[in-house]
């Protein structure tokens, strides 16, 4: 179904009703030097989004022209993470497909006149290029001949020269206002083992001579990008218009996605990664799709979230709370509930006799009476989470303390008795009552508690470790200079938490814990026999979208 809320389905609308095109063909170009972002999965809804929603085609198509910093592990993940994300059915291609009809086309712009080797040093090709305010100069071998540059470039192919002796430059105009137009170089010599051309190739092409072409034999109507590359559109489109390609295609370009307290640099990733600060490229704290999906995000919350942002020209940062809201809004209907305590303080119901635990039934979810119960024992031996005692609250303290009541959730009323101190002073064991007769759902007690706080029972409750997450920077806008001084140093806090037995053999993956947050359990690391459940998210919701 045809969907118009942006500007670019708007113009593909109207290209195919002007008969412009007669399908829409668009591509995502990743480069597979690391794994992608939640920024990258913003141009895949956007470019398999147009295509299934005006009936055409895309390309996942990888962008392999630098072998030095790709590799078959990155294309590997890029093709999981754009399945997992709910495209699995782009047509697969890789750049390099394209090296031999490249060459030819570079070899037609030399035989035009248009492209020459050039053989100053890389410091000298930047040197001359001048300013927004002065003219670059030109290189003194700007004018060979033809038949010495075709001889010069197939030497080049050849392999006869080392890195860096020559180069293959567009020749253009080196006053040009625009500095992308001033000579660009299309070709450089790498002799370097490419992961699936391997070392049929010692030149390799440049990002905009590239692009471009592949678009075109592609048959590419519609080349989506992100705004850095503005500038290069008016590259792009003198290549198609020079090489010999019957082709021209629109470039159109759209904001990237910033998100608050964190950034999307492939390279920062893999920096972090290579040194060991995070656990992987599937880190929960980054914002890789492979740490989103271990984290416990699902690809319909990551659909979502790419839907509300929208696509414009705006550069803006976006909250992190508007992710989280998305996440909330899908889990909180459907996932189970039960209860964990993340920092367990022990109870004593001193009047509760041992060895006789009871069992007692709880809806899965209190709205959803058709996900049905599951079983908790009520005993002696209980904890409740530390942060919900206090020996001398404030007023309208809502949780327990010396003397007071609370319900436990799903279970019974408790009366604090005596706190038991190490000798530290730190409280090390509650001694309470607890009321029979007000067993929830049939409470028929008349008392009053303070609040409801969840709990769980020593007897039964399985040692878990749980992971909450916190920001990666501690900082909104982390600054491109200073982003490791800015990291957040408490990112990770891994809690020896007591967890509800059900809640571990259930075969759901997601729970909401009560009053904590939504956990999933941990792809990797978690079994039944040692647990281990990430935060998703926090229960908080203070955003309004
Ligand atoms: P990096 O340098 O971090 O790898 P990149 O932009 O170079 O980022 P590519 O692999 O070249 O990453 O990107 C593939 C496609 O994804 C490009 O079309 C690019 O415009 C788009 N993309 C990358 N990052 C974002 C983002 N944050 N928001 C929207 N689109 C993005
Ligand atoms: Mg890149």
């Amino acid at each position: 179904m045809e969907d118009l809320r942006d500007f670019i389905r708007h113009r593909v609308r109207r290209d195919l009703a002007d008969g412009v095109v007669g399908g829409v063909v668009t591509r995502f170009p990743p480069e597979p030097n690391g794994y992608l972002t939640i920024g990258h999965a913003k141009s895949i809804c956007l470019n398999f989004g147009i295509a299934r929603e005006f009936g055409g085609k895309t390309f996942l198509r990888f962008d392999d022209t630098n072998p030095l910093k790709e590799s078959q592990e990155f294309v590997d993940a890029i093709q999981r993470d754009v399945s997992w994300l709910g495209f699995p059915w782009g047509t697969v291609t890789f750049a390099s497909d394209y090296f031999e009809s490249l060459y030819q086309f570079a070899e037609r712009l030399i035989e035009g006149g248009l492209a020459y080797v050039d053989s100053q040093s890389a410091e000298d090709v930047a040197a001359t290029r001048g300013s927004f305010t002065e003219p670059g100069r030109e290189s003194p071998y700007r004018d060979r001949t033809i038949d010495e540059n075709r001889d010069l470039f197939r030497r080049m192919r050849a392999g006869e020269f080392s890195d860096g002796a020559h180069v293959l430059r567009a020749r253009i105009d080196m006053a040009a206002a625009n500095l992308v137009m001033r000579d660009p170089v299309l070709y450089r010599i790498r002799h370097a083992t490419h992961h699936r051309t391997g070392d049929d190739w010692c030149i390799y092409p440049m990002y905009d001579f590239t692009h471009c072409l592949c678009d075109a034999l592609e048959g590419v109507t519609h080349s989506l990008c992100t705004l850095e590359f503005e500038n290069n559109r008016e590259l792009y489109d003198w290549v198609l218009d020079n090489a010999g390609v019957n082709a021209h295609v629109p470039q159109i370009e759209f904001s990237r996605l910033n998100l608050e307290y964190t950034v999307m640099s492939t390279r920062f990733f893999r920096m972090l990664v290579d040194r060991g600060s995070v656990a992987g490229w599937d880190d929960p704290r980054l914002p890789t799709l492979a740490g989103l999906r271990r984290r416990g995000y699902t690809p319909e919350t990551l659909r979502e979230f790419c839907r509300r942002i929208g696509v414009t020209k705006q550069e803006n940062r976006v909250e992190m709370e508007l992710l989280e809201f998305c996440a909330r809004h899908a889990l909180e209907d459907d996932a189970p509930r039960g209860m964990a305590v993340l920092d367990p303080l022990p109870v004593t119901v001193t009047n509760y006799p041992s060895g006789e635990d009871e069992v007692l039934e709880a809806p899965w979810h209190q709205k959803r009476p058709e996900l049905g119960t599951r079983r908790i024992t009520f005993g002696r031996s209980l904890a409740i989470e530390r942060d919900d005692f206090m020996e001398s609250p404030p007023r309208r303290y809502r949780r327990l303390s010396p003397g007071e009541m609370v319900r436990l959730r799903h279970g019974f009323i408790i009366r604090c008795d005596e706190v038991i101190r190490r000798a530290d002073g730190r409280p090390s064991e509650l001694r309470c009552t607890y009321f029979p007769e007000s067993k929830s759902g049939s409470d028929t007690s008349g008392l009053r508690p303070k609040g409801v706080v969840h709990w769980v029972s020593r007897s039964t409750a399985v040692a878990s470790d749980v992971r909450l997450y916190d920001r990666l920077f501690r900082v909104p806008a982390p600054s491109p200079d200073n982003m490791e001084e800015e990291l957040n140093p408490d990112s990770l806090t891994v809690c020896k938490a007591l967890v509800e037995p059900a809640l571990v053999e259930a075969e759901a993956s997601r729970f909401q814990f009560e009053r904590l947050g939504y956990f999933y359990k941990d792809p990797v690391d978690h079994s039944v026999t040692a647990p281990v459940f990430n935060r998703i998210v926090t229960l908080r919701d203070s955003y309004r979208p």
